[in-house]
């Protein structure tokens, strides 16, 4: 992001005018543009007029994003987002959007949202064609799993995640045979492979609960050495963890949390189970990124800071203007890979479509599927 926006959206974009369709305003647009939608020329003449109309025709959807998003950025959006809800309409798909996408993509394009829990409990249901993910390429592949029939397309291949690069399916086999009798719980950021050596998968919001169904002493609980930290908190189940982590979240620190406190007097700190134990013992909550957002919306914290991926407060301040939103800002280069323009490409040229080897996903699938039975 550009220092200047940076600035902006720490301190809270709070702006609700509609965006402008003026000259100057699009004109200001191409160095923004080379981060958020990879345009490599500056527009000119009759562009400039089409993209003042697509700015026209899209000002009921920027209305939803105003708070967060600087009318001057609109105009580089609003041309791809009426090419996006067209294309949706014509392969006939839906876009999955995970929390960590940027609101234009998150309030604007997606048809389904939330965290990884949710998208593939949706992902079972969707009747459309074409599955757009818009998220990193685990949770495509999930969405493969889950509804193995439909076209599953991710618009960029390198959205990775370092939880899921982590580990391989040959290291799950040789946590067995160190542990042996020991489940594997395998949280969802990891690849089918991976999944198709577990006995179960979990997220972060029913990490406990799957540890616990299992009736166990002990559980080999991979790949997220925190979440798996944060899980021996909570039970009396012995918990053999890996040593991946989550490079958002192993970024924030005890001593962070205790400045955010000195510097903003009563602010309600929430953090994600990614982030390290002394993070967790320092915040007033801890959840999933559906929790944090299901505590803003019932407990409306005057003012709130999420130690999670940037945009996921943007996404919650959206529909919660009275709350004031403290913006430490750790990105995640893979989801910020997911753009407008390659999602756009994606539903053009219905690529990059994602395949699973069937062998592989017989026993992935089976992992996912016995999470979703656990009630
Ligand atoms: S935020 Fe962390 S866990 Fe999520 S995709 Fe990025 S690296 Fe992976």
């Amino acid at each position: 992001m550009l220092p200047d926006q940076t600035a902006q959206r720490r301190n809270g974009w709070q702006g609700t005018a509609p965006a402008p369709v003026g000259l100057d305003n699009f004109m200001l647009t191409p160095s923004i543009s080379a981060y958020n939608a990879h345009i490599e020329h500056i527009p000119q003449g009759r562009e400039i007029m089409s993209a003042a109309a697509s700015v026209a025709r899209t000002a009921p959807l920027y209305q939803r994003v105003s708070r967060v998003i600087p009318p001057i950025e609109w105009p580089v959006f609003a041309d791809d987002i009426e090419a996006i809800l067209e294309l949706k309409r014509r392969r006939n798909a839906v876009i999955l959007g995970h929390n960590y996408m940027t609101p234009e993509i998150f309030h604007c394009v997606a048809d389904i949202t939330g965290d990884s829990l949710a998208l593939a409990r949706e992902a079972m249901k969707v009747d459309a064609d074409v599955i757009v993910l818009a998220g990193v390429h685990f949770m495509a592949e999930t969405a493969k799993l889950l509804n193995p029939t439909k076209t599953v397309l991710i618009p960029d291949t390198r959205a990775g995640c370092s939880l899921a690069a982590s580990i391989t399916a040959a290291d799950v086999r040789l946590m067995r045979q160190r542990y042996p009798g020991a489940p594997v719980v395998t949280y969802v950021n990891s690849s089918a492979e991976v999944k198709a050596e577990s006995d179960i998968c979990c997220t972060s919001a029913n990490a406990k609960k799957i540890v616990e169904s299992l009736g166990t002493p002990e559980v080999i609980m991979l790949p997220d050495e925190y979440l798996a930290k944060n899980v021996a908190a909570q039970t009396s189940v012995k918990i053999i963890a890996w040593a991946g982590h989550c490079e958002v979240h192993e970024r924030f620190t005890g001593a962070e949390v205790r400045a955010l406190r000195r510097d903003y007097p009563g602010v309600t700190i929430l953090a994600h189970p990614e982030c390290p134990p002394e993070v967790i013992a320092e915040a007033d909550y801890t959840g999933s990124t559906a929790d944090m957002s299901g505590f803003v919306a019932r407990e409306q914290p005057g003012r709130v800071v999420l130690l999670t991926e940037c945009s996921m407060a943007d996404n919650v301040a959206v529909n919660h203007p009275q709350v004031d939103f403290v913006r430490p800002c750790n990105l995640c280069p893979h989801m910020k890979r997911i753009t407008l323009g390659n999602i756009r490409l994606a539903l053009e040229e219905m690529k990059h479509e994602v395949t699973i080897d069937p062998a592989v996903a017989m026993r992935a699938r089976r992992a996912v599927e016995r999470m979703l039975e656990v009630k």
